[in-house]
């Protein structure tokens, strides 16, 4: 049971997070590096404490959420933090990458204390939230012990591995597919008004279209993670069809002078492995070469 969390760095997430405990009744101390930050916090309920070491002293759970981990090395990597650091449970929820959590992780433990990296897939707005998720990994004494507190800031929370860097890694890997959703419909956009079409048609035809994308995601997923990468009676589309239908897209980009950039990417992905003679297999044949650069070889790209 936690009886003493401290959050430091009061932006817009800190604060979110700190408002939400306050909330929920946990007894908060907040810390921010401009204290003026801290004073809607204050008005709440909130600690305001004089310093870092002030606040980590006074809570079980020490919440870190500030820009970035150089911004959270400069509160923490210092004369004086880390005998006041032993004994507690740091929970980090500032964004990284995976080896910045795993050398955080092995600072930290360096240190006595235990080491939770989360990663928070929502914005401010949401934290408090039953549907807004948040990942860990790390210490799971940590998170099994203080997930009261953890759940308190999003019912989706989950523990996702004992590899501290493992929620980071997850939290990119989602992002990533966002991102790849997101520029498509910056160059679908782009060819849609090229071509005379208001973004309103756009967007009412994108969610008549999305349970069949949707479908072709988790689809690719099974097939991939079962290495089931020949064309089979379950393919949804042969890479052929899909590069037949993909060259339409250069061609259209090319005709109206749109930015070809990511469609030339993707051009250069589709023929590495058509090179080989794969028009038959899965779309999920492509998944090799994005492990180590180079396309399946005779072989690999089948169901055997
Ligand atoms: P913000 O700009 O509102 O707040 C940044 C905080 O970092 C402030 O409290 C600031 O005082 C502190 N800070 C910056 N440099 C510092 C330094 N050198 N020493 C001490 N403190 C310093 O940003 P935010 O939106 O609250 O984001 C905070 C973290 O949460 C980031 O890592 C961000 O990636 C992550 N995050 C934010 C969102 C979001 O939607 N805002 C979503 C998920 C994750």
């Amino acid at each position: 049971m936690t009886s003493n969390v401290c959050v430091l760095g009061a932006g817009r997430m800190g604060s979110s997070i700190a408002r939400t405990l306050l909330d929920r009744g946990y007894s908060t101390w907040v810390w921010n590096r401009t204290a003026a930050k801290c004073e809607p916090l204050a008005a709440l309920g909130a600690k305001v404490a004089p310093s870092v070491e002030d606040g980590i002293r006074a809570a079980d759970v020490v919440i870190i959420n500030v820009l970035d981990y150089a911004a959270s090395d400069a509160l923490l990597k210092r004369d004086g933090i880390g005998s006041v650091l032993a004994g507690k449970a740091v929970v980090q929820l500032t964004s990284g990458s995976p080896r910045l959590a795993r050398e955080e992780a092995r600072w930290v433990e360096a240190h006595g204390a235990r080491y939770l990296d989360g990663a928070i897939m929502a914005t401010p707005n949401f934290i408090g939230k039953s549907e807004t998720a948040l990942l860990y990994s790390g210490s799971r004494d940590v998170y099994e012990k203080h997930k009261p507190l953890l759940s308190a800031l999003g019912g989706g929370t989950s523990y996702v591995g004992e590899l501290a860097g493992q929620a980071s890694a997850l939290d990119t890997a989602l992002l990533t597919q966002m991102w790849g959703g997101l520029f498509g419909a910056l160059q679908g956009m782009a060819v849609a008004e090229a071509e005379g079409l208001d973004l309103e048609t756009f967007k009412s035809h994108l969610s008549a279209f999305k349970p069949v994308v949707d479908a072709a995601l988790f689809d690719l997923v099974d097939r991939t993670n079962a290495r089931r990468f020949a064309g089979d009676d379950a393919t949804l589309a042969s890479l052929g069809a899909h590069y037949s239908a993909f060259r339409h897209l250069l061609e259209a980009c090319e005709e109206r002078g749109l930015n070809a950039a990511m469609p030339r990417a993707m051009d250069m992905i589709f023929r590495q492995a058509l090179s080989l003679g794969r028009m038959e297999d899965d779309f999920a044949s492509l998944a090799p070469l994005f492990r180590n650069g180079s396309p399946p070889q005779n072989g690999e790209a089948t169901n055997a």
